[in-house]
């Protein structure tokens, strides 16, 4: 099966280390970013299939990170993480946005977050 071309993005380097580690261990081209403002700079340039986003970021938020995807490339899936317990409204605003899923933090099991990648990559 062909993998997805995966970009995570979180201001905390302890997350994108996992990630980085995790998904290239397994054979997944992946792109991290500790700076959201760089990562809102090269998306739409640069084509991924997944993005993995912090919601609660300085200067670009990953609504924000969310925005510019939607407007940039309707193909590409997109993964909220966050640390915060949020409202069934702000959920809501999130997905009408476009979000693919949205996870808590910490990660539970990077297993299922990589099954919830497959699966958005693979379009269910
Ligand atoms: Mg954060």
């Amino acid at each position: 099966m062909d993998k997805p071309k995966i970009l995570a993005i979180d201001d905390e380097d302890n997350y994108t280390e996992i990630f980085e580690e995790y998904f290239s261990l397994r054979g997944y081209d992946i792109r991290v970013e500790t700076d959201p403002r760089k990562a809102i700079g090269f998306i739409g340039n640069e084509r991924f299939d997944v993005i993995l986003v912090d919601l609660k970021m300085g200067g670009v938020s990953g609504q924000d990170i969310l925005k510019k995807v939607r407007d940039t490339d309707d193909r590409t899936k997109v993964i909220i993480i966050t640390a915060y317990i949020l409202s069934g409204k702000s959920k809501q605003e999130l997905y009408d946005l476009g979000a693919y899923s949205i996870n808590s933090k910490p990660i539970n099991s990077l297993e299922e977050l990589e099954n919830t990648v497959n699966k958005a990559y693979s379009g269910n």
